[in-house]
């Protein structure tokens, strides 16, 4: 095992000196501009939430100055992008930022509405150098095919301190988001050009296609609903089903799921709105 572990961060450091991708953020250790871009990036190839993050450290450079605006500004600008529960989570953690900074929060961010373990630890390593391990979906696939593990959890409370030894989290972390992004893809892994092929287990576990496809279309539907909200026209339950051509108990499902996610409200007269706070 050891023998694999060296080769994998020298294989590894070599790879990213030469290959990293380059974003304003990634050189930060200003914790907002981490919160932020992590928060925008999930389930958001980089290049488009960085093209996001310009935007939003533009007009927010602190929490503070978000936590001023309302609800419908921050998802105004969020608009395009999607799953606007992060939008709405990371507003409500601008108005726990403005009472609390991130060091009297340190080192436990998970207080903050939105922020799991994952963004923890990235807040943890790009913020505070702490030798920690951000274990998002790309890290975990390239170990486990790596090291061809199933059991991801025991491995790295085993090997994390072999891991970062002489190699800075931040390094370590944003080496194998890249490695992931662009060779050690989901599918399709290109292997031939990979800097860690020759000692590879390549242990490639097939995902569930059926599920995602179902998740990404309701995802699509709150997204078209809430589109048609910041236009700032009349909508009704009416409008929907002729927008989007579904049926009144497609329409209520939706509906449904944006009132408790705390997104709309529906006025008396049966008109939704974007709920502010
Ligand atoms: S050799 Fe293939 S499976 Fe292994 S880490 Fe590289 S790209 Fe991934």
């Amino acid at each position: 095992m050891t023998t694999n572990i060296n080769f994998f961060k020298k294989e590894l450091k070599k790879w990213y000196k030469k290959n990293q991708r380059s974003f304003e953020w990634r050189n930060s250790n200003n914790p907002w501009k981490i919160l932020l871009i992590e928060t925008l990036s999930q389930q958001t190839q980089i290049d488009r939430a960085d093209e996001f993050y310009k935007k939003f450290i533009h007009k927010y450079p602190t929490p503070q100055h978000m936590a001023r605006a309302n609800k419908k500004e921050v998802l105004k600008l969020w608009s395009g992008l999607g799953y606007n529960n992060r939008a709405i989570r990371l507003h409500a953690s601008s108005k726990v930022l403005a009472k609390y900074n991130f060091d009297e929060i340190y080192p436990d961010f998970t207080i903050l509405p939105g922020v799991g373990p994952y963004t923890n630890s990235a807040l943890l390593s790009f913020a505070y150098e702490k030798k920690v391990i951000a274990v998002d979906t790309n890290i975990k696939r390239i170990i486990k095919r790596f090291f061809k593990i199933d059991d991801l959890d025991t491995f790295l409370s085993k090997n994390t301190d072999m891991l970062l030894k002489n190699f800075k989290s931040r390094d370590f972390n944003q080496a194998l988001m890249d490695l992931g992004a662009t060779v050690c893809t989901s599918s399709n892994p290109k292997c031939k050009i990979c800097p860690l092929e020759l000692l590879c287990n390549k242990f490639i576990v097939k995902e569930n296609k059926k599920s995602k496809r179902f998740e990404g279309s309701m995802r699509q539907k709150r997204g078209h609903v809430l589109k048609m909200l910041l236009t700032g026209k009349n909508v009704t339950k009416q409008s929907i089903n002729k927008e989007l051509e579904v049926t009144n108990k497609i329409t209520d499902q939706i509906l449904d799921s944006l009132m408790r996610d705390d997104l709309i409200t529906i006025s008396k007269n049966k008109v939704i709105v974007i709920s502010d706070n």
